[in-house]
């Protein structure tokens, strides 16, 4: 029998905190059907690069590593496009059509508050005065609202066999809140996940269905926010557009053509630990203070080229291995334990969007390219929080995947957050699509 899946994905995990509140068993409900029923259960899960949102949800929507350019981009003839305003897979229902909501043909349910408009499931976000309510109080009520719509969608003549929930709010407590006013907002996100496994059990159909708990990036503590048109003004950048969406990854559009130097000069900022520029479609080039590096690609193998230092905080050791081709899953095993874990994929499959930038510039430890204050770009989301993500850096690329479900459970030591969906799929006993770049996980 084909199994029943439920997605849940909190925006914005702060891991370290949600591990340790699972540890102190401040979160019962999550631990109760999520943890302890763990078919798989990952140890080190990382999101892809950039970590963050307008990336990270289309690939764990999409089973596919990160194909977009950021939230905001430039397309050829210098339009600046608001992918948070347009179609995209980050909005459920919108991209439908284009995630792995089209490999599973009965009926499915996707929630990406606030963002659910042109559903093509033909269920408003808001079905009632109780969720009306809910969305009455703002970001803390949407989460509310998610899940009693999932409830409400359970309901429904027919069998529910997928829904996906996008609880967006946790992102923003993620840049705003102390840990301890995070720690209540993950407390009222576990009671919201104990309603759905509650209902599950009420329902007969917790056996038959398997809950997927992942987050689409971490969050790490902001000391310093820069502007990153002072940053790039700084380095001679005087006619680039710069777009860094307050977190740890600024975009620079630019028609100049050797960007080598204002590379080599953005190194020296505090704010800046790396920055990448694209030579042809298969070599990525990585500047440090200290080093210079290339990551090839060739067909499904990458490699490391170093040419000065030593990138990514990595040992020579480490880099003399990574410098042999090697896939996807061998780069992760070799990397896992780093500070900051599988830059080498992430940095090869980066920028190979059309409207990808010319550079990228990623922030230094403690830092985020938050302060954008102009008319011309109001780039004001997240800006000057707690908290940024964006980079390598594990405290912002780390989060939790867990599968939970009736059998046998497996500990998994290293994973990318794209393996849920052909996990999922293999688990539930539906074909594996072929388009996904994650692999199983069982
Ligand atoms: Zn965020």
């Amino acid at each position: 029998m084909l199994k029943k899946g439920v997605l849940l994905v909190p925006d914005g995990l702060q891991y370290p905190l949600f591990q340790d509140m699972l540890a102190r068993g401040a979160l019962p409900h999550i631990q109760h059907y999520i943890v302890n029923r763990a078919l798989v259960n990952v140890e080190h899960a990382f999101t892809g690069f950039p970590s963050s949102t307008f990336e990270q949800m289309p690939a764990l929507m999409t089973g596919q590593r990160s194909h977009q350019p950021g939230a905001i981009f430039l397309t050829e003839d210098g339009t600046r496009v608001n992918y948070i305003g347009n179609d995209n897979p980050s909005k459920g229902n919108t991209g439908k059509r284009d995630t792995i909501f089209r490999f599973i043909d009965q009926w499915t349910v996707s929630i990406f508050n606030p963002w659910n408009d042109h559903a093509d499931d033909k269920h408003f976000a808001n079905h009632s005065l109780k969720t009306l309510a809910q969305y009455a109080r703002g970001w803390a009520g949407s989460n509310g609202a998610a899940v009693s719509r999932l409830l409400h969608a359970m309901e429904d003549r027919q069998p529910l066999n997928f829904a996906a929930l996008w609880f967006f709010a946790m992102d923003r407590y993620g840049h705003k809140k102390s840990d301890h006013a995070l720690a209540q907002k993950y407390q009222r996100f576990d009671s919201l996940i104990g309603k759905i496994g509650e209902r599950l059990e009420e329902r007969g159909e917790l056996e038959e269905t398997l809950l997927i708990l992942t987050s689409d990036h971490g969050m790490a503590p902001v000391q310093e926010t820069v502007n990153p048109y002072s940053l790039c003004e700084s380095v001679g950048l005087d006619n680039a557009r710069v777009f860094a969406y307050g977190y740890g990854v600024g975009s620079v559009y630019t028609s100049s053509t050797d960007l080598a130097s204002q590379a080599r000069d953005l190194t020296q900022h505090p704010a800046v630990e790396h920055v990448i520029l694209p030579q042809g479609t298969n070599v990525r080039r990585v500047y440090s203070e200290a080093s210079v590096a290339d990551v090839v690609k060739e067909g499904d193998r990458y490699r490391l080229d170093v040419h000065e230092g030593l990138p990514f905080g990595y040992s020579a050791d480490l880099c003399e291995a990574l410098s042999r081709p090697h896939t996807a899953r061998e780069s992760l095993e070799l990397t896992h334990q780093e500070e900051q874990p599988n830059a080498v994929v992430g940095t090869a499959e980066s920028l190979r969007h059309t409207y990808s930038p010319q550079m990228t510039f990623l922030a230094a430890p403690g830092h985020a390219f938050g302060l954008v204050r102009n008319w011309a770009e109001q780039i004001w989301l997240n800006a000057n929080y707690k908290r940024s993500h964006g980079t390598f850096h594990r405290g912002e690329a780390q989060v939790p995947l867990l599968i939970a479900g009736d059998g046998e459970p497996c500990v998994v030591p290293y994973a990318e957050t794209i393996d849920w969906a052909p996990t999922f799929f293999k688990l539930a006993g539906r074909p594996i699509p072929p388009v996904f770049d994650g692999v199983p996980l069982v």
